[in-house]
């Protein structure tokens, strides 16, 4: 019997009540599946009640499938990881010992749980790195996968390619409140979509072209300014970025692009854009899925 579900990160540790854990990671390119055996289709199937992860083609179609690692199978349901590049694990420890497994020890706090100065030292520990890759490392802040990490560069206005070291205190600030409302909004938005997204058509949704305003929008015009995306390479990562107002330098105007939280009288032109933008789901609930990086 399932006890409990933990939520690590990225990880997720399922406790069992015979004093095991499940501690599950997707990594890039895995997926969870949940087949409730109560939701079915009109003509008798089971459908997909929940899935979260990497989102490929075949992501709900056909399960399992040549990509399916592992079947679950539980009283009320079927539970399948996927995972096609096989970087994900499903380790089973004592419930004891979650919290003292190496991965899970040396995972910085989320974003929820630090401050922005707390960011801004972090950031400036790996000054020489680029902010991208600086944010993707668990061991700086927690929970950011490759598409999160350009949606919060994006709302930020902060070049992926700027040196860690070089991203101002009131930049960082802007840094994490964009990246507690990427996380915040797509996991609120989460369940319900997928499911709506699994009914359209039984392969793939287009969930993430709702939510991302950057994450497979290269080429494409950005929601702010107009100028066309563009996709680059930034720590081996694909990465998508607008080049006009996710300025290189650092050296922008405070009146182009200020705080975009919290204090409405402070509230820039900017900051009043991105209150309003639509933000919708992606299937991260999980993992940080990515599709073609
Ligand atoms: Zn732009």
């Amino acid at each position: 019997m399932i006890l409990d579900l933990r939520r690590f990160g990225k990880a997720l540790v399922i406790d069992l009540d015979n004093g095991y854990s499940l501690l599950i990671h997707l990594r890039m390119t895995g997926q969870l599946i949940w087949w409730d055996e109560d939701d079915v289709t009109s003509d008798g199937g089971v459908r997909a009640s929940f899935a979260g992860g990497h989102p490929s083609e075949n992501f709900v179609s056909e399960l399992p499938n040549r990509q399916t690692r592992v079947i679950l199978h539980l009283t009320n349901g079927t539970l399948f990881f996927n995972d096609q590049r096989k970087f994900g694990f499903i380790k089973i420890l004592p419930t004891g010992e979650v919290e003292k497994d190496a991965f899970v020890k040396k995972l910085a706090p989320e974003p929820w749980a630090m401050t922005a100065d707390e960011l801004f030292m972090r950031l400036t520990k790996h000054k020489n790195s680029t902010v991208k890759s600086v944010i993707l490392d668990q061991s700086v802040v927690c929970g950011l996968g490759n598409i999160y990490a350009d949606e919060s560069l994006w709302r930020a206005g902060i070049h992926p390619e700027r040196k860690a070291g070089e991203v101002s205190l009131d930049e960082t600030e802007k840094l994490l409140f964009a990246m507690r409302r990427v996380m915040e909004e797509s996991i609120e938005a989460g369940g319900s979509t997928i499911r709506n997204y699994v009914k359209a058509d039984g392969t793939r949704g287009n969930y993430l072209d709702i939510f991302a305003k950057v994450y497979g929008r290269e080429g494409k015009a950005c929601a702010r300014c107009g100028e066309t995306l563009l996709k680059i390479k930034v720590g081996g990562r694909g990465t998508r970025f607008c080049p006009k107002c996710q300025r290189k330098s650092g050296k922008m105007k405070d009146s182009n692009l200020t705080r975009l939280e919290t204090d409405g009288s402070k509230k820039t032109k900017v900051g009043d854009c991105l209150e309003k933008m639509e933000v919708g789901v992606c299937l991260e609930k999980v993992g940080a899925g990515d599709k073609n990086d």
